[in-house]
């Protein structure tokens, strides 16, 4: 890929536009697709979306590369490492200057986290989706396409870590969400977003005090597949064969996702305590999306020998106990990774 100027001035910032699906990339299937839940997903290219957008190449020189044209539910961690891995070389190019992502909404924020983790730059990171497909009245897709432009171009957005653009927020990789199924407002962070978009470019209100990118530990070129972590979301009346399928299928660490505070029910205790003594960690998050756990309060991880995941949700601590075994299978280590991210 070469990014030129397209006859726009050679002082515009260079942005690299990669595109992954999503309904984003969505169109209609039907008449009646002015309901916005009837579509597909992933069919629009990356070229064509940049093309949609009037305003974009005021903003930016910019260059489009279709990596993936998938519904995000279909991200499997060899093809997260293959993203982050393009985002990784694009950032080290001298003639790149941001990196805009799209994808598909549903699994955008475990994209993000992964590579505010792992992706060794200060330039600015963006991904951002839509909630309606671009034949959809009011579709979201190309302001906040714009709107993702415009913060990856802003030199007021290197150094932040992978930001995530939707809905006029901007919000960092490792605490935003989706929360909602349908609202264009389907993405929230529980300490808030760092800032939003007004009048085109971004205003900012707070920062991220935890580690990532250029100052993460993590090795991208040292890793050629993720370590197996499955996630267990309790319920009443839980099994303990869930656990044991996942120790089954090699699962070197399990999350679980517990009630409120992160309790886990007396039934599944003596379980846990096998599993971390047999070298299979638990984690423990909450299956209510924000907060912490804290360890030792509703149950003894000293004695147990599990971990307990801060304040990341069940599918972020996923990632980031994958990442960490990558550098220790040891608790006390892991704990202390959790601790620090
Ligand atoms: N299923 C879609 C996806 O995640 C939803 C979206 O993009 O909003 O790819």
């Amino acid at each position: 890929m070469n990014i030129s100027d397209h006859g726009h001035s050679a002082a515009l910032p260079r942005i690299a536009l990669i595109g992954t699906g999503g309904t984003i990339a969505g169109a209609g299937t039907a008449p009646e697709a002015a309901a916005s839940a009837a579509y597909r997903s992933a069919v629009v290219s990356a070229q064509d979306l940049l093309a949609a957008v009037p305003g974009l190449q005021r903003l930016a020189r910019l260059q489009a590369e279709q990596l993936l044209q998938i519904d995000s539910a279909d991200f499997t961690d060899d093809q997260l490492l293959r993203l982050a891995r393009r985002v990784a070389a694009l950032c080290a190019r001298d003639d790149v200057d941001g990196v805009v992502v799209t994808h598909g909404t549903d699994t955008l924020e475990e994209s993000a986290y992964f590579l505010h983790l792992t992706v060794k730059s200060a330039k600015p990171i963006v991904l951002t989706g839509a909630m309606r497909p671009g034949t959809a009245p009011a579709a979201d897709g190309p302001v906040n396409l714009l709107h993702a432009v415009a913060v990856a171009a802003h030199p007021s957005s290197a150094g932040r870590g992978v930001l995530v653009v939707m809905n006029e927020e901007v919000h960092s990789a490792r605490d935003v969400a989706k929360v909602h199924s349908m609202r264009l407002d389907a993405f929230a962070a529980p300490h808030g977003p760092l800032g939003t978009v007004v009048e085109g470019a971004p205003r900012w209100y707070r920062a991220v005090t935890r580690p990532h990118t250029l100052h993460s530990e993590f090795d991208l070129a040292a890793i050629d597949a993720l370590p197996l972590v499955g996630v267990v979301t309790s319920h009443g009346n839980m099994q303990r064969e869930i656990f044991d399928a996942w120790v089954a299928l090699g699962a070197r660490a399990i999350v679980h996702a517990g009630f409120g505070g992160g309790t886990v029910p007396d039934y599944l205790k003596p379980v846990f305590h096998e599993l971390c003594a047999s070298g299979v960690p638990i984690v423990r998050c909450s299956r209510v999306g924000a907060g912490p756990v804290i360890r030792n309060a509703s149950f003894d991880d000293d004695a147990c020998g599990s971990v307990v995941a801060d304040d990341q949700n069940p599918p972020r601590a996923r990632l980031l106990a994958a990442l960490a075994l990558t550098r220790t299978q040891e608790a006390g280590e892991l704990q202390k990774i959790f601790d620090r991210y």
